[in-house]
């Protein structure tokens, strides 16, 4: 039997409720691949800022890029600490009692110091987030040229102290509400692709374009 991992360090320990905390590199993993959007907090000279942008992994490191005139992407790749959140609502929980009204979800929170890719590897990352996009899609679509790669910045994040936190399940009513006549149970919630809207008629659709919004 294989043993649990735990805290990756004392920041990173899940205190409040700790039975929901997961500290595999699995479920991490699987949380950042399922996510389009990270929020990326970071402190600088006028304050804290915490700002949604797009985020991929490839094996280790958790990565982002931007515009090299970005506040974050400056602030980022000056060596700042920074703090990733990913957050995945799977659904509204409904209890009898106001107070135990809760979510089901699973996040991930990362802590690290960003680090630049450049060179090749810059150019590959690039393409792995084409990929995430649509499979196949970074052999279709023309490659950054050399002034898009000069203003643009790609930065990433070793994946070495971070926390899960995931709630799954219905509500957690007190005993002495479970007869009251109210209903109670999960609305669940899931991103779901929807049909896509072409930006002309020019080109026909690709498979994973004609798929898209029909899978499942
Ligand atoms: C969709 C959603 C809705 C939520 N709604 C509420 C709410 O309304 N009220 C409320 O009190 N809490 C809510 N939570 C839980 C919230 O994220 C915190 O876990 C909780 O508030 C405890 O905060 P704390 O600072 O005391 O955590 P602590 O347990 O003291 O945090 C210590 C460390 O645990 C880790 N950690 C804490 N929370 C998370 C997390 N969610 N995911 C991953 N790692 C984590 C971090 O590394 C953190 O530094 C919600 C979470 C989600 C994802």
């Amino acid at each position: 039997m294989s043993e649990k991992t735990g805290p990756l360090s004392e920041r990173a320990r899940v205190r409040r409720v700790a039975r929901r905390a997961d500290y595999e590199r699995e479920t991490l993993n699987a949380i950042i691949d399922a996510a389009y959007v990270c929020h990326l907090a970071f402190t600088d000279q006028r304050g804290t800022h915490c700002i949604p942008t797009a985020c991929w992994r490839e094996g280790d490191y958790l990565y982002i890029h931007g515009s090299n005139g970005s506040q974050l992407i400056k602030a980022a790749a000056l060596g700042a600490q920074v703090c990733l959140t990913i957050t995945h609502i799977d659904g509204l929980v409904l209890a009898r009692s106001a107070f135990h009204h809760s979510m089901n979800y699973r996040a991930a929170v990362i802590y690290g110091v960003c680090e630049e890719v450049e060179g090749e590897h810059k150019l590959e990352s690039l393409d792995a987030l084409v990929e995430k996009i649509a499979v196949g899609r970074s052999k279709e679509a023309r490659r950054a040229n050399a002034k898009e790669r000069a203003a643009t910045t790609v930065l990433r994040v070793a994946l070495d102290e971070y926390s899960c936190k995931i709630r799954t399940g219905g509500p957690k009513d007190d005993d002495e509400d479970i007869d009251l006549p109210v209903w109670a149970g999960v609305l669940p919630l899931a991103l779901v692709p929807v049909a896509a809207v072409p930006a002309d008629e020019r080109v026909d659709m690709p498979s994973y374009v004609a798929q898209w919004g029909h899978q499942g």
